[in-house]
């Protein structure tokens, strides 16, 4: 497995409205593509002809990650901040984060002591600071930060002994990002009977915002996201995504419903192709859930991997799930032509 890759994307910083930088490098990696679509919130796509072209599939992952915006800086130097998509304050509290200012500068969210909290405890971030070490609001200012600016957590990644999980902040979803970059590989090895549209999205963590612009650019007639899913292995359940039985066909989530005929195709061509799967239910949605509204309604879902902690500074993932995700789409892409359409919708 391509790991260099892998930590480059999950290490870069790129909060719900601030995916640049992952945006640079997805379209680096789309550049055989025969065109580039970006739509108006900053999302890129690459479209790859196959030897038919009656099926649109689209297979995509979201750029952002959660993070932290500015929202006042007091007069002391500390700085007051809100969560950008879903995050419990527990998970942040006495880390360190990069805030991007006129350069990353390094600072630390507060905590509480147990010598003087005293039964305190940190219902939200209202609760907290974050910490740059600077002493007065002139001295935030000369860095550039200020109301608005982004605080995202600091890269760690590493491959654990076993060397079966990899960890780093902002798996969810830029290991979807790697998984993308990863088909595209493959693409230029494969013939497929549809056309191909590759790329990834932007503001999943705060609506499913992006997905929404970018399926109705591309009106495909199959869209899947590839997302990391909360594993919840660790808690002693085995009912609901565990990490290294293979990646997760999403059944039901509050925002998407899998087709019954479509859930059948995805179970039958992954028993047929030897790859392992995990059926799942999840209390949140994906790109998935604002997609298949696209054009007259479409069929979209969730090719899922198991994460340990996310939405958090570290998550983990096992590389066999990894392995089954990319192996899954790319043999969907071969084979979902008119007459596999046809029939998910008879
Ligand atoms: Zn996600």
């Amino acid at each position: 497995m391509d790991l260099k890759t892998l930590e480059l994307l999950t290490s870069l910083p790129g909060g719900s409205g601030q995916e640049i930088n992952v945006r640079k490098v997805m379209e680096d990696k789309l550049s055989k593509a025969s065109e580039i679509l970006k739509d108006g919130f900053g999302g890129v796509f690459g479209k790859f002809e196959g030897t038919k072209d009656d099926v649109k599939v689209m297979v995509c992952a979201h750029m952002d990650e959660v993070s932290l915006m500015v929202t006042k800086v007091r007069c002391d130097g500390f700085l007051e901040v809100m969560p950008i998509g879903g995050i419990n304050v527990e998970a942040f509290v006495s880390q360190n984060v990069l805030v991007h200012g006129n350069k990353e500068v390094r600072g630390l969210i507060s905590s509480i002591p147990p010598h003087i909290a005293k039964g305190q405890t940190i219902p939200d971030f209202s609760a907290v600071v974050l910490d740059i070490g600077c002493d007065s609001l002139e001295e935030v200012k000369e860095l550039g930060i200020g109301i608005g600016t982004y605080a995202t957590p600091i890269p760690c990644f590493y491959l654990t002994e076993n060397k079966k999980y990899v960890v780093n902040k902002a798996m969810d979803d830029r290991l979807g990002c790697f998984v993308v970059s990863e088909i595209i590989k493959k693409v230029e090895k494969i013939k497929h009977p549809n056309t191909l549209y590759l790329g990834a999205t932007v503001q999943e963590e705060v609506g499913l915002r992006g997905a929404q612009v970018a399926s109705n650019m591309i009106k495909p007639d199959l869209f899947i996201t590839v997302d990391v899913s909360p594993a919840s292995d660790y808690l002693g359940r085995d009912d609901s995504g565990v990490l290294g039985k293979g990646f997760l066909i999403r059944y039901f989530d509050p925002r998407n419903i899998m087709p019954i005929k479509l859930r059948e195709y995805f179970i039958e061509l992954a028993t047929e192709n030897k790859i392992d799967y995990q059926l799942f239910k999840s209390a949140g949605g994906t790109d998935a859930g604002a997609a298949q509204y696209a054009g007259n309604g479409i069929l979209a879902t969730t090719v899922g991997i198991p994460g340990r902690y996310i939405h958090s500074p570290a998550t983990m993932v096992s590389v066999k799930d990894i392995e089954s995700a990319i192996n899954f789409v790319t043999k969907l892409i071969e084979k979902f032509d008119k007459e596999t359409l046809d029939k998910l919708h008879e």
